[in-house]
């Protein structure tokens, strides 16, 4: 089924608290924690509790839950305090653009200048 917890998904073994992780947030459809390879003092990621492969696809199946990534990602920013000083939300969508995981996420980065564009 569509979503359903992946045996072989990283992500999925977080959600399901399977394997450790600094979690920040918690919601009925999300899970944010700290990044195990911090790019930026503020490095978290935001995934659905869901599986899909990546942002596209979340969105087309489920969108609310794609706008609840958003939200939270907002939230980590505040929590943070890296919201008035400004943050970057990405999600790497294929091997091509970085993508190491295929379990969507969105990358909150802030606490330092951002270089636009990016790498
Ligand atoms: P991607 O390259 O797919 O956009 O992002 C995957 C991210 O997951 C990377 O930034 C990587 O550091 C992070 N990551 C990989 N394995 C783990 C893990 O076991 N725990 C945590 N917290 N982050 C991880
Ligand atoms: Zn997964």
């Amino acid at each position: 089924m569509p979503g359903e917890p992946q045996a072989d998904c990283l992500f999925c073994k977080i959600v399901a608290g399977e394997v450790p992780a600094t979690v920040v947030r918690e919601t009925g459809t999300t899970v944010a924690f700290r990044d195990i390879n911090p790019q930026a003092p503020t490095h978290v990621l935001v995934i659905p509790k869901v599986h899909y492969p990546d942002a596209a696809s979340l969105a087309a199946a489920e969108p609310q839950v794609a706008a609840d990534i958003l939200a939270e990602a907002a939230k980590v920013a505040e929590h943070d305090q890296v919201d008035a000083t400004g943050y970057r939300i990405v999600f790497n969508t294929g091997a091509g653009a970085g993508q190491t995981v295929f379990h969507t996420h969105a990358h909150v980065l802030g606490g330092r200048g951002l270089q636009w564009p990016p790498g």
